[in-house]
């Protein structure tokens, strides 16, 4: 890594620099420097590449292609909690902290709430383009994540970012020819109109709601990415005339209650001043994806409260666990996409992306696939059930973790082949210093998926993600402070 001029001083910023950093603070791509910040203050530029990276068109519309049929299968797959329970029994014993315990609050396969009246999934599909020995890179799936997949908005800015630095005089050598190889980015606009149809089917079937009624948005007490989620909430105030109320599950454990008759969610939110209760429509879930955010039995209880009521939840309990390593780990077995998915060209499509994936559980060939991934430990990772980056595990670690594990520690985990991702060159831009990189990109694609009582109001790809480390770092997200934020300029 070298590092050029920085611009602490505010003079030495190398050209196009200035201009792109004050173009991301004033979209509001920024992040909060300290996770006890007060809102709205100390704040800094969310660390972005100055150059779009070049990405594979073929990958990218792979990609952007399978985005409905994904939304399709994380659907239906979370319609059939039987096979959730039965896929991921192992893996809930030997997680029991968290699998196990949301495993627990999934509804019995013949309560009406194994099916909710509306369903609403904002997913987003994560892949890298896997670098082959000859020809073009191939398209090949990072994971499925089915809650609180974030950075929708500030990718949104980032494209938009990068599209004006492309035909900015001030930013000059970024690379771009054709500013028609940066494809468009509908994140926000895409999430708030699956927010805001999930919305408007709640006050439809429940008309006695209120036109108060808001949608919830589950946050972190302290998070650092508050403003990806704010812009997200501006756009459905704007576009939608929706209002967005935030609580962390330990407000909802203090606040939160359901209405006996109706089932209809109420929380009195986080904020100065908010004293009433707020009927919800809409549970968004941007926290509860990690053990971190239950402190006690008070936000586990808080997570019930919110599943056992007639708001829309998303992720249910049951699409939460669609986006376990696990049940991504089954997927890959044979004839496994086939069981949700009927269409043959888009099983294939789907498929084609998939690394191979060994299961770890003894039921089904967890000690020779240990003793796999122990010889070629350089070929695999081995993941837990966690999200949020920096969990995995890698190299030599592969082979000294699988030595040392029970096998019944070890059901908590899948090996996962080890995909190459195509290398490039750019520049991190990170709290206005740069500095060139050799780098990895993780393209995402969001899909946002609505149906109400069996029938599919939506389901659309609604924008996309870039985000780049460099490519010495084994793991690792852009909250988790490794990767930073890209946009893609596509190439053959
Ligand atoms: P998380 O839920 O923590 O985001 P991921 O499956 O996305 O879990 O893994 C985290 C990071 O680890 C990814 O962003 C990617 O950089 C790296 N990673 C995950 N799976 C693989 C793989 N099969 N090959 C190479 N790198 C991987
Ligand atoms: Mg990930």
């Amino acid at each position: 890594m070298t590092t050029d001029k920085n611009g602490t001083d505010g003079t030495s910023l190398p050209r196009g620099l200035a201009e792109a950093v004050s173009f991301a603070v004033s979209r509001g791509i920024v992040i909060s420097q300290s996770k006890t910040a007060r809102s709205g203050t100390d704040l800094t530029h969310a660390p972005f590449t100055y150059r779009p990276s070049p990405f594979n068109a073929a990958c990218y519309h792979h990609a952007v292609d399978i985005t409905i049929p994904l939304n399709h299968l994380v659907t239906r797959i979370a319609r059939d909690v039987d096979y959730l329970r039965t896929v991921l029994d192992e893996t809930g014993r030997a997680d029991a902290e968290f699998t196990g315990r949301l495993l627990a609050l999934l509804p019995e396969s013949d309560s009406p709430s194994a099916r909710p009246r509306i369903e609403l999934s904002i997913a987003r599909y994560d892949y890298f383009a896997h670098a082959m020995p000859e020809g073009p890179p191939m398209l090949r799936m990072v994971e499925m994540n089915c809650i609180a997949a974030s950075f929708a908005a500030l990718s949104t800015q980032m494209t938009a970012l990068h599209r004006h630095l492309a035909t900015h005089p001030g930013a000059p050598d970024l690379g771009v020819t054709d500013p028609g190889e940066l494809p468009t980015n509908e994140g926000t606009s895409g999430l708030a109109r699956g927010l805001w149809l999930a919305h408007r089917e709640y006050l439809r079937l429940h008309p006695t709601a209120g036109s108060s009624t808001s949608v919830l948005m589950v946050v972190q007490p302290e998070e650092r990415n508050a403003y990806d989620q704010f812009l997200l909430q501006d756009a459905l105030w704007q576009f939608h005339g929706v209002r967005v109320v935030r609580a962390s599950l330990t407000t909802i454990a203090r606040s939160g209650s359901v209405d006996a008759e109706n089932g209809q969610l109420w929380i009195v939110p986080d904020g100065e001043g908010e004293l009433e209760s707020v009927s919800i429509s809409v549970v968004y879930f941007r926290a509860g994806y990690t053990p971190d955010d239950y402190f006690g039995d008070a936000e586990w209880e808080a997570r019930s409260l919110l599943e056992r009521s007639a708001a829309v939840k998303c992720p249910t309990i049951a699409m939460q666990l669609v986006g376990t390593k696990k049940v991504q780990q089954v997927l890959d077995k044979e004839k496994e996409v086939e069981r949700f998915l009927s269409e043959p060209g888009d099983v294939e499509a789907i498929r084609e992306t998939f690394a191979k994936q060994l299961s770890l559980s003894d039921s089904d060939g967890g000690a020779e696939n240990a003793r796999v991934g122990i010889e070629q430990c350089e070929d695999f990772v081995l993941k837990p059930q966690r999200e949020g980056g920096g969990n995995n595990i890698y190299g030599e670690d592969v082979r000294r973790e699988l030595e040392r594990m029970s096998s019944e520690e070890r059901a908590g985990y899948v090996l996962m082949e080890r995909i190459r991702p195509v290398v490039v060159k750019n520049v991190v831009v990170r709290g206005g210093c740069t500095a060139e990189t050799e780098m990895v990109s993780e393209f995402g694609t969001f899909g946002v998926h609505v149906e109400c009582e069996g029938n599919v109001i939506d389901s659309f790809p609604a924008g996309t993600l870039l985000r780049s480390k460099a490519a010495s770092q084994d793991d690792g997200g852009v909250a988790a402070g490794v990767a930073v934020l890209d946009s893609p300029m596509l190439v053959d």
